[in-house]
């Protein structure tokens, strides 16, 4: 959450800065701002509300020019989104600026403390009082003659953040100090981006990737001095950092909308690769198995696992409710779900044959880090299951494995979904293998698995026929959705695919759930749709669609192809190409991500950038 790139160059800093944070507006949108050191030493900084189009249109077409300046694209935690809240900040003296990710867990009192001493707030941020404590560090060092500019700085930033309780990413910059930034991270994603004669502090590597494709991820408690010829990283305690410089796996061109009217759209229509891309090279025809090297595991310590807990938050959840089904139906190992914020704060019982895996799209989600930590701190092994290579999340974990889906931009996951589930597919079929799984079930498996970037293509044909579903229900008060087994997570996932991004209140049940409660809500308005392909509980599915008709509430079916018995109860069906039980949550999903995003359409909600909402959630 929250997106931040600061630049110090060669060339005029604005429009590294603007394209940047439109390349971060993924992460937040409620405001964004920008401060650039100007050729006369003074700051010029603006920043307003609302989307980066409110910020470019105030800059007009002749911003500042200066070559070293920060920027920031806000996802509010504290204070309103209004044009005072937004970022960046300066402190009390008006000649530093802060930009900031993250929450000062202890901002009231160093506020208060702070106010008593004379200082006035322009905002209600918790961040303005980090800028403040930074510039009066900086000032209160007046006496250490030896000392330049920089040292200064840097020293004011060291002796402020012990003061701070909570989680930072934050770029500092002062007027003294030209063509110098500070950053610092613990808990928010800061990552260093090295190119020729200009450098880059950004939240993440999409908003450097067009410049250079030499990033360094910090670590908490890493501090950076930034040049445009020159790069420091230490620990903020002074401390030697451990850090080396990684090459960027995806180019620019990946970052782009291209013919796509969105990205979510965009990211629907890359499952067929996305799901290549995860199984690439991890399966084994000749042990009939799945290959998982990173897991960094040995075959006896496989065969050791007794039990196995998947954390995630959103969709990562659901992936992993699905994926308790999948691993307890292909290996035997009780699998259970937590969601990771309740998981950091509970004190689970865990032994020392319980596998930790923690599941992410972006590797930066504060509650699962939160979750990986408190796992290990009490000496378990933690696995991730991640898709942003280098975040912190994967450098963390005991080992794990990556999606390879691509960035993926658009704020509700699609493609991640589905590549998580082909994920913790192949995970099942290792552990299966490794007990009493037969080589011809693996070998369905694999053969299943391959079939899947075809099979999905053959869903996304029939894009057109579910925007007419849409279409036809886009005035519904609500959705309901429901599924069994392997499909109950699914039907959660589609409710909260259609919440986040067209605003209507759906809910996710298992079907025989309805008759418990839910079946109340059914009138003529309320459209419910029915995850039943034709498997093992496709009869009991089907009698729970009867319940419904029976209490005339309009049925959207998604079954498997070829199966047309539901055509006489349901108004709607949706067909998937068939495929084992265990995978056909992957095929059945698409079809509800493609309902979700022609409602937020029709509806003409923003679909990439829904209301409060942000991807990549680095706040608690
Ligand atoms: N806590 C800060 C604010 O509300 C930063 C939030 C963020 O990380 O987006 O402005």
């Amino acid at each position: 959450m929250c997106g931040i790139i600061g630049y110090v160059g060669k060339e005029d800093a604005t429009p590294y800065l603007l394209d940047g944070l439109r390349r971060l507006e993924y992460r937040g949108y409620d405001s964004s701002g920008i401060a650039v050191l100007d050729k006369d030493g003074g700051i010029n900084l603006q920043k307003c509300a609302g989307r980066l189009e409110n910020l470019r249109r105030q800059i007009g077409d002749k911003p500042e020019s200066g070559c070293c300046g920060i920027s920031h694209t806000r996802w509010a935690t504290h204070g309103e989104a209004t044009d005072e809240n937004a970022h960046p900040h300066f402190d009390q003296s008006g000649k530093l600026v802060l930009v900031h990710n993250g929450v000062i867990e202890n901002y009231q009192k160093l506020r208060d403390d702070l106010e008593a001493d004379g200082h006035q707030f322009l905002s209600q941020t918790d961040s303005e009082v980090l800028g403040h404590l930074i510039g009066l560090a900086y000032e209160n060092q007046n006496g250490v003659k030896e000392s330049n500019s920089e040292e200064r700085l840097v020293a004011a930033v060291r002796e402020a953040l012990k003061k701070v309780s909570g989680t930072y990413g934050i770029v500092v910059m002062h007027v003294d100090a030209p063509g110098f930034l500070v950053g610092a991270r613990l808990g928010s994603p800061l990552i260093v981006g090295l190119g020729k004669d200009e450098n880059f502090l950004a939240s993440d590597v999409s908003a450097v990737v067009a410049h250079t494709s030499d990033a360094i991820y910090l670590n908490d408690y890493d501090l950076v001095c930034l040049k445009s010829d020159e790069f420091k990283v230490e620990r903020i305690d002074g401390g030697a950092a451990d850090f080396q410089v990684s090459q960027v796996e995806f180019s620019a061109e990946d970052v782009e909308l291209g013919d796509y009217p969105h990205y979510m759209l965009k990211e629907i229509f890359e499952q067929p690769e996305s799901i290549e891309n995860a199984f690439r090279g991890r399966l084994s025809d000749e042990e009939a198995s799945a290959m998982l090297g990173g897991l960094q595991m040995s075959p006896q310590e496989l065969r050791d696992v007794d039990r196995i807990v998947l954390v995630g938050c959103g969709s990562a959840c659901h992936a992993a409710m699905a994926g308790e089904h999948i691993i307890e139906a292909l290996s035997r190992i009780p699998t259970e779900v937590e969601i990771a914020s309740e998981f950091r704060y509970r004190n689970v019982p865990l032994d020392k044959h319980t596998l930790v895996f923690v599941i992410s799209q972006s590797g930066e989600t504060i509650d699962s880090l939160g979750a990986l930590r408190e796992a290990q701190r009490k000496g378990f092994r933690v696995l991730s299951l991640v898709n942003a290579v280098g975040s912190t999340i994967a450098r963390e974990s005991d080992g794990g494995t990556y999606m390879h889906s691509g960035p993926e931009i658009g704020v509700a996951a699609t493609k991640s979904f589905t590549s998580q589930l082909t994920l913790l597919t192949l995970l099942g079929l290792l552990l299966g293998r490794m007990r009493d799984m037969s080589v011809s079930d693996g070998q369905e498996i694999l053969r299943e698995i391959r079939a899947l970037p075809d099979k999905v293509r053959e869903v996304l044909k029939q894009n057109e026929r579910i925007k007419e579903i849409a279409l036809k229900y886009v005035e519904a008060p609500g959705m309901l959705y429901l599924g069994r087994q392997f499909n109950y997570s699914t039907a959660l996932e589609g409710a909260l695919k259609m919440k986040e991004i067209s605003y209507i209140f759906a809910s996710g049940h298992a079907s025989a759930e309805l008759k418990h409660g839910v079946i109340a809500l059914i009138t003529e308005d309320l459209p419910s749709v029915f995850v039943a392909p034709k498997d093992s509980v496709y009869e009991k599915n089907m009698s729970s669609m009867e319940e419904v008709k029976a209490r005339k509430g309009p049925v959207i079916a998604i079954t498997t192809e070829g199966n047309q018995e539901l055509e006489r109860i349901a108004d709607d069906v949706i067909y998937v190409p068939d495929t084992i039980e265990c995978l056909n949550p992957i095929l059945s999903v698409i079809p509800l991500q493609l309902l979700s995003y022609h409602f937020a359409v029709a509806r003409d909600c923003d679909v990439d950038k829904p209301r409060n909402l942000a991807k990549s959630v680095t706040v608690e």
